[in-house]
């Protein structure tokens, strides 16, 4: 659920031993962590109940193990774990804040203190993805199999699959076609390589545009984001000319928003269908 409400703790102060130099693993020093949870507290809030909330002092506790379990050498790498380990172990939180200070950083000058601050949180996604080479069936299981095991990424939902007419002007087989949502913590860029990785894996060649195909993944939809990148466009471009994506993302997902014009996916899919009855 979309909420404000926040969860903060203020100046966890720890010693550890993170650091470049070799000192800094050898004689420690003070940090200073601070987490900003973006989590609903309506439940709590009404019923004063501890186990409808997420309980700071278990936060502080699993932030103080992880973070003197190990010897990094940047904050930034600390801030990324702890942000992890947050996310993972506590599915109510769905943004973190951390803040790492380190008020006694070795930097041959008088500072209040160095810090790092990084913003992580759950994604929503949507893939389309689709076959017609080879076992088609199986090539698909296998790519949402080993989409599932990416890391700190879980299929939520999957479409019926779909058998489809192949787009573009090649002479080619019939195509099998769904779509699913993902929940990851990956950022748009690293899901993209991941799903390429596995286009990759799986023996994709890309011979002739919009050609014969193991196996193709798309992003569809990254929460609301509007991407335009040289390797990665999103929404993508094509989502709402394609029958093929619009029909099983409305089945999974009718009212998610198309964020260039804020129109539902039930309502893209109806315009399409009535160009296409048109011709
Ligand atoms: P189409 O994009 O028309 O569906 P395709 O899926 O066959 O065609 P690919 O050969 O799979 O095209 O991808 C070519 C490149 O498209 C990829 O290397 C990737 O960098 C880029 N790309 C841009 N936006 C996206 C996106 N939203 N999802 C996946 N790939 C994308
Ligand atoms: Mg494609
Ligand atoms: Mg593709």
């Amino acid at each position: 659920m979309r909420t404000k409400d926040k969860i903060y703790i203020k100046d966890l102060e720890l010693i550890a031993y993170h650091g470049v130099l070799a000192e800094e693993k050898e004689l420690g020093q003070k940090f200073l962590i601070s987490l900003e949870l973006n989590t609903s507290l309506r439940k709590s809030g009404l019923t004063d109940d501890l186990t409808k909330t997420v309980s700071y002092a278990d936060i502080c506790d699993d932030v103080e193990q992880l973070f003197l379990s190990k010897k990094n050498d940047l904050l930034e790498k600390c801030a990324e774990e702890i942000a992890e380990l947050i996310l993972k172990k506590n599915k109510t939180i769905l943004e973190v804040k951390v803040k790492i200070k380190k008020p006694w950083a070795p930097v041959r000058k008088i500072i209040d203190y160095a810090a790092v601050e990084i913003i992580r949180k759950r994604h929503r996604v949507y893939i389309s993805f689709g076959s017609n080479l080879g076992n088609k069936t199986e090539n698909i299981a296998i790519a949402l199999d080993k989409i599932n095991k990416l890391s700190n990424t879980e299929i939520i939902k999957k479409s019926t699959i779909i058998e489809t007419e192949p787009f573009g002007n090649v002479e080619q087989d019939m195509f099998l076609n769904g779509v699913v949502e993902l929940e990851t913590l990956m950022d748009s860029d690293e899901l993209l390589e991941s799903l390429l990785n596995i286009e990759a894996e799986m023996g994709r060649i890309r011979e002739i545009k919009w050609g014969p195909r193991i196996i193709d993944l798309d992003i569809l939809l990254y929460d609301d984001d509007v991407i335009n990148e040289e390797n990665l466009t999103v929404p993508h471009p094509w989502m709402n000319e394609r029958m093929f994506v619009l029909e099983p993302l409305s089945e999974i997902a009718p009212n998610a928003v198309y964020p260039l014009n804020g129109k539902r996916i039930w309502e893209l899919k109806k315009e399409l269908e009535k160009k296409e009855s048109q011709g």
